[in-house]
């Protein structure tokens, strides 16, 4: 009984979070800048934050995250971090060398009011930014919105560095939004197996999966090239997969660039993907090949065939909005019943898509954007559900609560295997439904009388 003094009775709140369903702002542009090939990300205040933000994405991704810090002290904190973050960058391209310099802020030098625009320009004007080497910034005030916004921004600073102009190189943008590098690599293989020619940002495939290798590379060989970002306002089109992770990027593009976009939702599930691949299709004016069709066969095959464990179980469901908009579509048309919904993340979107696709399941459906844990678990005290789906913060109200869990989202701090299996795409399909299903059936075998207890389900 870890959270045992979670009440039932809902009291309404406007000035306070309990368990917030979401992290810091600078944690989603860390994350997003690891997706750059050669890039150092740079925290642009104090090293408490950035210790951790590095220690959160560690902890995930099972893999040591580099990032630099400003460092602030008590004179940048009074007078401003302009003096610390134009030494960093010295620093930075002297000692480590990395192609790409891309630098968030936090909540203090937000809140001193750093200009990062000017310093970058006074950095340049000072000679401390090679030839050839980049530098890149998002603002990210951790007191509004969430990582996810942070990721937003930071990957519409990318979108920022396109030019228009230049040749059109045939190629389809796609952001990806805030899906783990096995999701990245699934998303690239979709396209290949399209035909399609991607210009894909960011990708943090083979940065944050690669193997041991035996060798420290403080820049992996893996990520998106600066060069091709910088060429993705001369793509033919834009794919961007998800509204809060990815649209801002986009419609960047599309106004500076005039590369016309598309806002997808993330393809987890069954009709997201087929969504997914249409839009590739057509964009990329090619057809569906039979091994797609093949993997798309496999994953309605395992719906047919395990339908009767699906139906008509209630979840309870957290994560960021791109995702549980996507997972919510997929576990309804399964005939799961997601009755409580929760976001950290601000937008009123949010919820008005929840409502949409979970109006044909005729039973009342509780959702809250920009909410926390502790209201997840008080929903579930009053109606109780038969799983609970989301990230590792949720294993005290499935304990405490004697529910089947599926560990999925960010962060998953004490289980492996998101970085190397997707669960997007329809193979990924097939993941969730294994995931799900497995821990449906332990509780069935846990709590089944011996005169039903089978060995074949
Ligand atoms: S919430 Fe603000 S102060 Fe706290 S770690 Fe995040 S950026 Fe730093």
């Amino acid at each position: 009984m870890l959270l045992r003094h979670t009440p039932k009775e809902i009291t309404e709140r406007t000035a306070l979070m309990i368990n917030p369903a979401k992290t810091c702002q600078p944690i989603g542009a860390m994350y997003a800048a690891l997706g750059i090939k050669g890039c150092l990300p740079h925290s642009h205040g104090s090293q408490g934050c950035c210790a951790y933000h590095r220690s959160t994405l560690t902890r995930h991704y099972k893999e040591p995250i580099s990032a630099a810090t400003s460092s602030f002290t008590e004179g940048a904190s009074v007078f401003g971090g302009q003096a610390n973050l134009l030494q960093a960058i010295d620093n930075i391209f002297t000692v480590y060398e990395p192609d790409v310099i891309a630098v968030h802020t936090t909540c203090l030098s937000e809140t001193i009011g750093d200009d990062l625009p000017q310093i970058f320009d006074k950095a340049v004007k000072e000679k401390k930014v090679p030839e050839g080497k980049t530098l890149i910034g998002a603002p990210t005030p951790s007191y509004v919105g969430s990582h996810v916004t942070g990721f937003s921004n930071m990957v519409k600073a990318m979108a920022a560095l396109a030019a228009p102009g230049g040749k059109k190189n045939g190629k389809i943008n796609i952001i990806p939004g805030w899906v783990e590098p096995s999701d990245m690599e699934e998303i690239k293989k979709i396209a290949a197996m399209l035909g399609v020619s991607i210009n894909m940002f960011p990708d943090t495939s083979g940065v944050l999966n690669g193997p041991l290798t035996g060798e420290y590379k403080m820049f992996p060989d893996a990520g998106a090239n600066i060069a091709d970002i910088k060429d993705s306002g001369n793509s033919i089109g834009t794919l961007a997969l998800g509204e809060w992770c990815s649209a801002d990027a986009a419609r960047l593009l599309d106004t500076k660039c005039k590369v016309p976009c598309s806002i997808l939702d993330m393809p987890f599930g069954l009709k997201a993907t087929d969504r997914f691949v249409d839009a590739l299709r057509i964009v990329a004016g090619t057809s569906v090949p039979e091994e797609i069709m093949v993997e798309r066969g496999k994953l309605v095959d395992m719906i047919s065939d395990m339908h009767q464990y699906f139906y008509g179980k209630k979840v309870a469901l957290v994560g960021d909005p791109d995702q549980v908009i996507a997972m919510t579509e997929f576990l309804v048309s399964i005939d799961m019943c997601p009755i409580h919904i929760v976001t950290g993340t601000p937008g009123k979107r949010f919820e008005e898509r929840i409502r949409e696709i979970t109006a044909a399941m005729n039973c009342k459906v509780n959702v809250r954007a920009k909410s926390d844990m502790f209201l997840l678990h008080q929903w579930i005290k009053n109606e109780p559900v038969d799983i609970i789906i989301g990230n590792t913060y949720c294993k005290y109200i499935a304990r405490d609560e004697d529910l089947p869990y599926v560990r999925w989202g960010f962060p998953i701090l004490d289980r492996q295997g998101h970085q190397h299996f997707p669960t997007v795409g329809y193979r990924g399909g097939l993941r969730l439904l294994e995931q799900i299903l497995g821990v449906l059936l332990d509780r069935k075998d846990r709590d089944d009388p011996e005169s039903k207890f089978e060995l074949v389900l």
